[in-house]
């Protein structure tokens, strides 16, 4: 009898634990992915993911192709969509990735219990991180909750698995049951279509995703630990949305990564900084499984409390761009026309927002969660938290980002807003990040007028900063 293999936050057919199981079993496959935009609730994938997911889908199925097999595509709730596929198919066993947001894991439990009443085989395997949560523990079997003894233990344990290829011979079943088009799902942006220019930017898939490993690999990484901080530079490598759908594992990355560093004895710095980041990534899985309310709720509880103010007037300017900050107008339009925001320029905007406006994290967090081409239920929630001083291992409230001295320092040359903010192109270095203090004759001369083309700052940094220290002031020691 078949077994299906169910594709989830897993899409590819290269280091795929639960595959190759499954593979080993000799079973015929079926290889199913199932569009449920109801058990994940309020985290269903947003806007810019789902342009992703399409494209990956795509990717997917071709991949399966090459190697005989088509991509069954369905609709629905996952229990409802298995139990068609089992009854149509007699399939006696499923098998799939293991996934860490906490309505996944609570589906993970349900049909396990479904399926064993019935005598149904239900498998789930690891794949999408480097180390399970709970193989990691404090010397008193704790959680971690701080990063560096996190990661300090994870880079302890035994080096993680080496990638492994799918087998050659893999049987597939037929008659395949029903599938349904792609196209019809709409994942796609229909009117206005915002991600038109998207694929000149990015390619979905696993193919897309080791390329851009390999060329990270060789003409990124070397710098990566002088460069990362400067969002003008393209010195990061992209990867995110990659390994939030699961199209190249993190064990790849890994094994890649000491490969090279193995050959420049020279970079070890850079390199271990580059897995260090993975490290965050997975110590973002870990608070998601042992503190699950992470992603709608403060960590620490005090912060429930906290005197939010801004209006949704603030809000806007914020997410159009338009706060008159222009590091922070600069990151939140390349938000918007790439799906994706340089990690400094994430922290910049997002400790403007939960600080400098008084708003709520969680309405930056959303924001992400639609916009993002990476949005990830572990890394955005940890990391939203993390700069709005509520989180695990949050930074000192007090430690309150200048948006002007931050844009001065990580975007020295002005590349990054000069980009995403060409209405201050022509302004000198100078004043490129505080136009409001450009004499008058500057502003002419550069054809500007604050106020028209370009918005005076929504709030004065120094008020606002003595505004959100007011407020923590109300919650501090509670
Ligand atoms: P690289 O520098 O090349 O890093 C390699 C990989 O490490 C990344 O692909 C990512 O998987 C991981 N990583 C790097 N930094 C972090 C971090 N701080 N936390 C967790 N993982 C990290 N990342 C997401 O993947 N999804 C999100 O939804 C997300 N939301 C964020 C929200 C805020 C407010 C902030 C401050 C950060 C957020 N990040 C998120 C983390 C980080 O900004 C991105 O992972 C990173 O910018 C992706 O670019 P890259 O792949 O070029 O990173």
């Amino acid at each position: 009898s078949p077994l299906i293999f169910w594709f989830r936050q897993d899409l590819r057919t290269v280091d795929l634990p639960g595959l190759n199981a499954a593979a080993a079993t000799g079973r015929p496959l079926i290889a199913l992915y199932i569009l449920d935009d109801s058990t994940p609730g309020d985290w269903i994938p947003g806007a810019a993911s789902r342009w992703w997911l399409h494209h990956s889908l795509e990717a997917l199925a071709g991949a399966l192709q090459e190697c005989g097999a088509e991509l069954i595509l369905r609709r629905g709730k996952a229990p409802d969509v298995l139990d068609a596929v089992i009854e149509e198919t007699g399939a006696e066993a499923v098998y799939c990735s293991r996934q860490y947001e906490p309505w996944a894991g609570d589906l993970e439990q349900a049909l396990h219990a479904r399926f064993a009443e019935r005598g149904i085989e239900f498998k789930r395997f690891p794949g999408h991180l480097l180390h399970e949560p709970g193989s990691v523990r404090t010397g008193a079997g704790d959680p971690f909750k701080v990063f560096t003894p996190f990661w300090r233990a994870c880079r302890a344990l035994p080096e993680p698995p080496a990638p492994r290829a799918l087998p050659e011979d893999l049987q597939w079943h037929s008659p395949l049951p029903e599938t349904e088009d792609l196209k019809g799902w709409q994942l796609q942006p229909q009117k206005p279509d915002w991600a038109a220019d998207w694929l000149a930017l990015w390619t979905p898939g696993a193919e897309g995703a080791h390329t851009r490993l390999q060329r990270f690999l060789e003409d990124r990484v070397a710098d990566y630990g002088d460069s990362r901080d400067i969002p003008g530079v393209a010195a990061t490598s992209g990867l995110s949305p990659h390994l939030h759908h699961g199209e190249i594992s993190p064990r790849s990355i890994w094994h890649a990564t000491q490969a090279w560093a193995e050959e420049h004895p020279q970079s070890r710095a850079t390199a271990d900084k580059f897995l260090a980041e993975l490290g965050w990534r997975e110590f973002s899985y870990h608070l998601l499984v042992f503190f699950p309310e992470i992603p709608d709720k403060a960590f620490k509880p005090a912060f429930e409390e906290f005197p939010w103010a801004g209006s949704q007037k603030q809000l806007r300017a914020w997410q159009r761009g338009q706060t008159g900050y222009p590091i922070v107008d600069a990151g939140m339009r390349e938000l918007w026309a790439t799906g994706y925001m340089h990690n400094r320029v994430r922290m910049v905007t997002a400790s403007f927002l939960t600080k400098h406006l008084l708003i709520d994290w969680r309405a930056g967090e959303r924001w992400f969660w639609d916009t993002l081409v990476d949005a990830d239920l572990a890394s955005n929630s940890c990391s939203w938290q993390w700069v709005a001083g509520s989180g695990a291992d949050a930074a000192p409230y007090f430690r309150i980002f200048n948006p002007t001295t931050q844009g001065e320092k990580f975007d020295a040359t002005g590349e990054y807003v000069r980009r995403w903010v060409p209405e201050l192109s022509v302004l000198p270095d100078k004043y490129l990040h505080k136009p409001w203090d450009a004499p008058e004759a500057v502003l002419q001369e550069a054809g500007l007028e604050l106020g028209k083309d370009y918005p005076q700052p929504i709030v004065d940094h120094r008020e606002a900063r003595e505004a959100a220290l007011a407020a923590y002031g109300q919650i501090k020691g509670k």
